[in-house]
């Protein structure tokens, strides 16, 4: 059979310890038998980037600015350590953090669903996407504890000189005392991004806050995205079929959990890492759950949820076969795959990586499994396998459908 040209190159992010090793399995034995792979490779494994200064983590993202799809294994974010282990000459950033701010990007967490692996919640029949919006609230606050009678206020300073204030509470005695923000920029951005992802999954929208109670702060997260849905996006929606719902977060929870599944559901910064841990557990496992950073202006990073499995690698390095689930990865690159065959008008591509789905999918509903899923699946004749027994699993099963 002849190998699947490609067009444009996908941009390939490489990482760190047993997601590195995988990456390696999953190419090698999934991918570069069946496509003429083309791919802008950076190395973002811990050395390299303490080798270029982390430079190579910024040319990676501005490589999916101009190539518009990249697909990134886990990377290490050091740690105190790490730095020892690494010996490191600066505790580099998260790579993941550096990629999203100059992609300006939002993350859209969504679960594989195969049969046979019953969700905790059995009205959902198909995967609830989380899009977490990434900046400010709680994550950027800042914090008093208070020991004693005092009065703590809210000033803003104007480039003017002119201030304004508000009481935020006459303490009697001890308390804690916070203060937030957010930006219009950030929020707006998060918008698009939701909007643009809506669209390209065809799916509906779901976008809460608490503007009931928070007039100004939350109510100005429910403005910016009616505004840019009625000035922007309104038409494409009705165009494509698809709704977007704006409710309030005790509302919003109450109908995910009535639902069937199959949607997006736009969270604030807060409630998307709560509620996002909760849909990965309720369909079983980080390891079947994939992730997309999407641009406001349309670039796509795929990439797995989990990080990079260190307890396996370490056994790995020691020679034990481990038995870690590739399928996240494998998705990433399907994931990528995909999109650039959309852009590139490379039907064949398209649909070769919908294929390798299939049969990741129709491998682990026969009982083949990773460690991980076994306590999962409801398979009488479930197996255990390692990580290459699993992907050459799937490899006979996809050459059987091919
Ligand atoms: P982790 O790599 O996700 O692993 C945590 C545990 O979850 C593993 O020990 C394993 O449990 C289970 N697990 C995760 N993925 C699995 C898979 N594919 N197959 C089977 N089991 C899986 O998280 P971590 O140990 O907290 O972090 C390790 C490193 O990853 C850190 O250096 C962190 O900085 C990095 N990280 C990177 C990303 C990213 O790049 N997106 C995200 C998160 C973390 P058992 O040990 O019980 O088998
Ligand atoms: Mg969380």
């Amino acid at each position: 059979m002849a190998k699947i040209q490609m067009k444009t190159p996908l941009v390939e992010i490489d990482g760190d310890e047993m997601t590195r090793m995988i990456w390696k399995m999953v190419k090698e034995e999934l991918l570069e038998p069946f496509i003429d792979l083309k791919t802008e490779y950076f190395d973002l494994g811990l050395e390299y980037r303490e080798n270029t200064k982390d430079q190579v983590t910024v040319d990676a993202a501005n490589a999916i600015k101009r190539l518009g799809v990249g697909v990134k294994c886990a990377t290490i974010t050091p740690n105190a350590d790490r730095v020892k282990e690494y010996n490191l000459t600066e505790m580099w950033k998260s790579p993941n953090g550096t990629i999203r701010a100059i992609l300006d990007g939002t993350v859209f967490r969504k679960p594989i669903l195969v049969d046979g692996f019953t969700s905790f919640v059995p009205t959902w029949k198909e995967p609830i996407t989380i899009a977490r919006h990434a900046y400010g609230d709680l994550y950027k606050g800042v914090e008093f504890k208070v020991e004693g009678p005092c009065e703590a206020e809210l000033v803003i300073k104007k480039p003017d000189g002119t201030t304004e204030t508000q009481t935020i509470h006459k303490f009697k005695g001890a308390g804690v005392v916070q203060g937030i923000h957010n930006t219009n920029e950030s929020i707006s951005s998060f918008a698009k991004a939701c909007f643009q992802f809506a669209l390209d999954q065809k799916q509906d929208l779901l976008f809460s806050a608490k503007d009931t109670i928070s007039k100004k702060y939350d109510h100005t997260f429910k403005d910016l995205f009616n505004e840019i849905f009625d000035a922007e996006f309104k038409t494409a929606f009705e165009e494509g079929g698809i709704q977007y719902t704006y409710t309030l977060i005790d509302d919003a929870v109450a109908r995910i959990m009535r639902s069937e599944g199959g949607l997006i559901w736009a969270c604030k910064n807060y409630d998307g890492d709560v509620m996002s841990d909760m849909v990965a557990a309720a369909f079983g496992s980080l390891a079947m759950m994939t992730s997309v950073l999407v641009s406001p202006t349309g670039e796509f990073e795929y990439e797995a949820a989990h990080g990079t499995v260190t307890r396996h690698y370490y056994q790995y390095l020691k020679g034990v076969q481990t038995s870690t689930n590739p399928i996240a990865t494998l998705f990433a690159w399907t994931g990528g795959l995909k999109k650039r065959g959309e852009l590139d008008e490379i039907p064949e591509l398209v649909h070769f990586a919908e294929q390798l789905e299939v049969a990741s999918i129709e491998t682990l509903k026969k009982g083949i499994m990773t460690k991980d899923l076994i306590p999962l699946s409801s398979n009488p004749d479930k197996q255990e396998v390692t990580t290459a027994g699993l992907i050459a699993a799937i490899r006979g099963t996809l050459e059987s459908m091919l």
